[in-house]
């Protein structure tokens, strides 16, 4: 049996050790999948993992335990990027993507800041869209999945809805501080059936923090102050979701 003082020393210890929160980022794509292109040839893989890892820094500072789900250029089945994260109980799931328009004339056009959360149907033909291009990874690389079924599965992961409603607040309080800190055009928060969010069992969204296909944004998001302000934005935005949660749970 501990002695009092060292029972109370021990538990110092622990409460000390034990993280804030735990966190998984997904840089999205990697390895054979390269994600969308900019004008340029810059890969959105290569972008997202340096934006997962700013982020992971200042989660980190925050008192977090932070996983990536690739911290290199390799290809992880869509399916396991959530699946580490249920594994970990991870408090949060940010997969951090860059958007793309298919013709030049909506690529010239087409800025701005878009996030999502889990649906079966998509809220509009646009995030219907962007769930295709993300998805097609799967189609790629993992053959065992149906690509005329695309979203069985998801619904019997909807039944969660508490878990569905605190990715909605977690979108929000994202989205919110990443159209605000970079003045991007605000493309609001949406849902569509991600197969990389399905299966996760906390609050998981999907950012696509800007559109790699614009030459505008492209400029921007080689620029290492804006990446920083990205990874900033997410933090506080996770700070905001963090104190929101604790006061609900009171
Ligand atoms: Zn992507």
């Amino acid at each position: 049996m501990l002695v009092p003082i060292a029972a109370a020393a021990l538990a110092t210890v622990l409460a000390a050790k034990a993280p804030a929160f735990v966190a998984v980022i997904d840089p999205g794509h990697g390895g054979d999948q390269d994600g969308a292109l900019s004008p340029a040839g810059e890969k959105e893989k290569d972008v997202a993992l340096d934006l997962a890892l700013r982020i992971s820094r200042r989660l980190k500072k925050m008192g977090g335990k932070v996983v990536l789900t690739r911290t290199g250029d390799i290809t992880v089945p869509l399916a396991n990027r959530a699946a580490l994260a249920t594994a970990l109980r991870a408090d949060l799931f940010v997969s951090v993507h860059l958007n793309s328009m298919p013709t030049p004339e909506q690529r010239r056009r087409t800025s701005g800041v878009e996030t999502y959360f889990l649906s079966a149907d998509a809220t509009d033909s646009r995030a219907s869209a962007v769930a295709a291009r993300e998805n097609a990874d799967r189609l790629a690389g993992e053959p065992e999945a149906d690509p005329n079924d695309p979203v069985a599965g998801i619904l019997s992961d909807l039944e969660d809805a508490a878990s569905l409603q605190q990715s909605s607040r977690l979108a929000y309080a994202l989205h919110e501080r990443l159209v605000a800190a970079l003045g991007a055009e605000d493309h609001g928060v949406k849902q569509a059936p991600f197969y990389v969010l399905a299966g996760a069992r906390m609050p998981a969204v999907l950012l696509e923090v800007g559109f790699i296909s614009n030459d505008a944004e492209a400029a921007k998001l080689r620029r290492r102050e804006y990446r920083d302000q990205i990874a900033d934005a997410v933090a506080d935005g996770i700070r905001a979701f963090r104190g929101e949660t604790r006061r609900a749970s009171r």
